[in-house]
């Protein structure tokens, strides 16, 4: 039929329905226009694959217990699985955060949080499963299933050891947060970066350097979040796939020396990765921000913190853990009114203008953040975000590309660079740093060491602090001889 002449009927077919329903003349002034708005935001959200890159939730797992089966109410949990359906949050990045305190069992801690991770996706196979790459988060949505992935918080849990990197990764993990607050022995931390009592490195160290370059060859995405702005702007350099800031908000708005200046979100773009943007009130919110910051107030907070870890220090000596003080972080945190989810949106927005709509995502910080804006009260609220960026004028392709396809867009990246690492590996036979490390470790003699050497070449510089590595493992100093030599031909 013709569509002029349908239209013509319908027209027609329209007027006598109205002439026989005369109230229906008048244009309902009444009608909610909001009514349209609100399904249209709805179906984004549900044709949305949401990843969330960052959540505290393991520390719930192993320290309370918790399973994500159980439904608690948001002042105990942000997460757990009618949490997550009803959010339609389709992967979550649970965070492995070991906390400084547990010096000396950094990986063991690490280790525990994985198994905790493991232990939920064995608790709930038909709805939750482990996912190691960008193509299982999209399987695990094909099988309706949660996707569950891992990235661990504060590069001091590999204990100053490129092998227990590789173990993390060979165990799941798929990116590393470089520092937490604390700066470590090879990454500077915006979270002490004033401290002068604390020992830094003008950014990162060689090692540090090397810890970023076997993280690309893995395949393990590393992430910016936390650290100081040298480290960041260091690790740029030196990636060669695209990095995260796993849970980070803008600094040009809510002044938080975590929170990413312009400069850096601009660096971003041309590094092809993505902010994931922290909902904490502190971090999106100046007002929120400066009312938590009152030095006086956050002394009161902290002594009795301390307090309470004295009064229940724990018979073993391990460490009281963040779950079991948090009710007073809590119950302090809400004497300060919640930001309203507008400044949430605002940091959205304004990333996405700096860095571009390629580059900006979600990274929650779920179970470990005290406050959260008005209306986010769990991952049930994710829906409000995604009306909110549509009511802004986002389109439908533009709100999926935040709620996750930027992110899934980079772990594919990630992957791919890997491949590409790993296969001119192969094809140069040159030995690199951490294999001559290795024979070291192993006792091969010196003569067997320097054959090899003269044989395949090295691929590294033999900086003054890798010749202190080398001699602090035994190494010979014909040997080291050896490496100088064969780099120089
Ligand atoms: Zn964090």
């Amino acid at each position: 039929m013709n569509p002029q002449l349908l239209l013509a009927c319908f027209l027609l077919l329209s007027s006598l329905a109205l002439a026989q329903h005369p109230q229906h003349k008048k244009p309902a002034k009444a009608a909610p226009v909001t009514r349209p708005k609100a399904d249209a935001a709805q179906a984004i959200h549900q044709s949305a694959l949401i990843v969330d890159t960052h959540a505290d939730t393991p520390q719930r797992f192993l320290d309370e217990n918790f399973d994500l089966g159980q439904t608690t109410p948001v002042a105990e949990g942000h997460i757990d699985l009618e949490k997550i359906k009803q959010g339609n949050l389709g992967a979550e990045f649970f965070s492995i955060w070991v906390e400084p305190e547990f010096k000396g069992h950094y990986s063991k801690r690490a280790m525990d949080l994985i198994d905790s991770v493991y232990q939920q996706a064995a608790r709930h196979p038909d709805k939750i499963t482990m996912a190691f790459t960008a193509d299982d988060i999209l399987r695990a949505r094909e099988q309706h299933k949660f996707a569950a992935l891992m990235g661990i918080e504060g590069g001091h849990a590999i204990e100053n050891d490129i092998r227990l990197l590789r173990d993390f990764y060979r165990v799941g993990v798929r990116y590393m947060t470089l520092t937490w607050s604390n700066t470590n022995e090879w990454a500077d931390s915006s979270g002490d970066i004033q401290d002068p009592n604390v020992k830094h490195h003008n950014g990162m160290t060689d090692f540090g350097k090397d810890v970023v370059r076997e993280m690309n060859r893995l395949g393990m995405i590393v992430d910016i979040s936390h650290v100081s702005d040298a480290t960041f702007y260091q690790a740029l350099l030196i990636s060669q796939a695209p990095v995260i800031a796993s849970h980070s908000s803008s600094r040009e708005l809510t002044n938080q020396p975590r929170n990413m200046t312009d400069d850096m979100l601009r660096a971003m773009t041309n590094n092809g990765g993505v902010v994931m943007v922290n909902f904490y009130s502190a971090f999106i919110d100046e007002n929120y921000r400066r009312a938590s910051s009152d030095p006086e107030k956050v002394k009161h907070r902290d002594a009795e913190v301390e307090a309470f870890k004295k009064a229940h220090a724990h018979p073993d000596g391990s460490p009281v853990t963040y779950d079991e003080y948090a009710p007073i972080e809590k119950k302090w945190a809400a004497q300060f009114p919640r930001p309203p989810l507008k400044s949430l949106v605002d940091h959205i927005d304004h990333i996405a203008k700096v860095a571009g709509i390629d580059h900006v995502g979600l990274g929650s910080d779920f179970d470990g953040v005290t406050s959260l804006p008005e209306g986010i009260d769990s991952a049930a609220d994710l829906p409000k975000i995604t009306q909110a960026l549509l009511q802004r004028g986002y389109t439908r392709e533009q709100i999926h590309k935040i709620l996750g396809g930027n992110f899934l867009r980079v772990m594919h990246e990630v992957e791919a660079t890997a491949k590409r690492l790993q296969a001119e590996h192969k094809a140069s036979d040159a030995l690199t740093f951490e294999e001559i490390e290795l024979m070291v470790g192993n006792r091969v003699t010196a003569e067997q060491l320097i054959g090899r050497i003269n044989e395949h070449g090295v691929n590294f510089d033999l900086t003054p602090e890798r010749r202190t590595r080398l001699k602090g493992q035994g190494i010979e100093d014909s040997a080291l001889e050896a490496i100088a030599k064969a780099r120089r031909k």
